[in-house]
């Protein structure tokens, strides 16, 4: 899948590696879903192919070919294991030692750590230690949406790429393309919900549907005006918990951001958000759909989990708090 966008930030590394300033450590942020791990998976490609043509790995080179197949013994990527919420210290330990080992095929190895904000104290203890002492031929690529989150002495010894969304006409253009089921309109709802990423605007409109979105902020605003949750919900909320998680947080984060007063957003079919929001309240409420979103494929009960959610936010909404 190209993504036109990030032309401009390939160009860049380019000229970086032909100027050989490209660092060994290398933080890619940006806003998620706008195309880091398509970036850091190009450069991977790129550093680890045999014969790069025009600053593009050439696609056929052994490399290339193993590459594709997720097969590169030189290439180690890291992220949070299915069954865990964060990147144990095991997995950067293990990281670390295969990028000291001689490369097997060119004359690189690359490790990448996805959502690198989830490794825990541990592990960014460990990665510390490997960023210290980078091997000539390692590279190390971080890819993360929460930079903050990570230790400073982590992010000051990364050489950072910022990805930016890109402009709203070449975001609508691509998005029509991949999503040639919905209206312009709804390209550009979904576009405004997820902060001008395009891959998470169609990821809105193709996995978790806009429409059910529209319905769940509606029972929202429902039960802010005095509905009783029980008449707001029914059992296709929890059939696919984490679409409903999803859009619980996504909802949360721009009620938390009204509740602040920090911006008018724009919300789906003009739809007028409830004044008087407990900020704390809802910043806990932000929390719980997270946290009911990273459990969505265990086994816990989504129902009930979602009816508390539910009867905290008709608490936020009339004075009471929430815990
Ligand atoms: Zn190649």
């Amino acid at each position: 899948m190209t993504l036109p966008w990030l032309t401009g930030a390939k160009e860049h590394i380019n000229r970086t590696i032909e100027q050989q300033r490209l660092g060994h450590a290398l933080l890619i942020v940006g806003t998620e879903g706008v195309g880091k791990q398509q970036l850091a998976n190009w450069l991977a490609r790129r550093l680890l192919c045999l014969g790069p043509d025009a600053g593009q790995a050439c696609g056929e080179c052994r490399s290339c070919r193993l590459m594709g197949g997720a097969s590169h013994p030189d290439f180690f990527p890291v992220g949070i294991p299915e069954d865990k919420k964060e990147i144990p210290v095991d997995a950067i330990r293990a990281l670390s030692e295969k990028l000291v080992l001689t490369p097997g095929i060119g004359s690189n190895r690359i490790g990448l750590i996805n959502e690198a904000e989830a490794m825990n104290i541990n592990a960014a203890n460990a990665l510390l230690k490997t960023l210290e002492e980078p091997a000539d031929n390692a590279w190390l690529i971080l890819v993360s949406h929460q930079p903050a989150r990570l230790p400073a002495t982590i992010r000051s010894r990364c050489q950072p790429i910022t990805l930016h969304p890109p402009e709203r006409p070449i975001a609508l253009d691509w998005l029509a393309e991949h999503c040639p089921n919905h209206q312009r309109e709804q390209l550009a709802q979904a576009l405004s919900l997820s902060g001008e990423a395009p891959l998470a605007a169609r990821e809105l409109l193709e996995e978790d549907g806009l429409e059910f979105g529209i319905q769940v902020l509606d029972a929202l605003l429902a039960i802010a005006q005095g509905q009783p949750v029980t008449s707001r919900i029914d059992e296709y909320w929890w059939k696919s918990p984490a679409r409903t998680w999803r859009w619980l947080a996504l909802w949360s984060s721009v009620l938390v951001r009204h509740a602040h007063r920090l911006q008018s957003e724009q919300l789906p079919l003009d739809r007028k958000l409830p004044s008087g929001l407990d900020p704390r309240g809802m910043a806990g409420l932000w929390e719980q759909a997270l946290s009911g979103r990273a459990l969505s494929a265990s086994s816990v009960r989504h129902d009930l989990l979602m009816i508390k959610w539910l009867l905290e936010w008709e608490a936020v909404n009339h004075g009471g708090t929430s815990n």
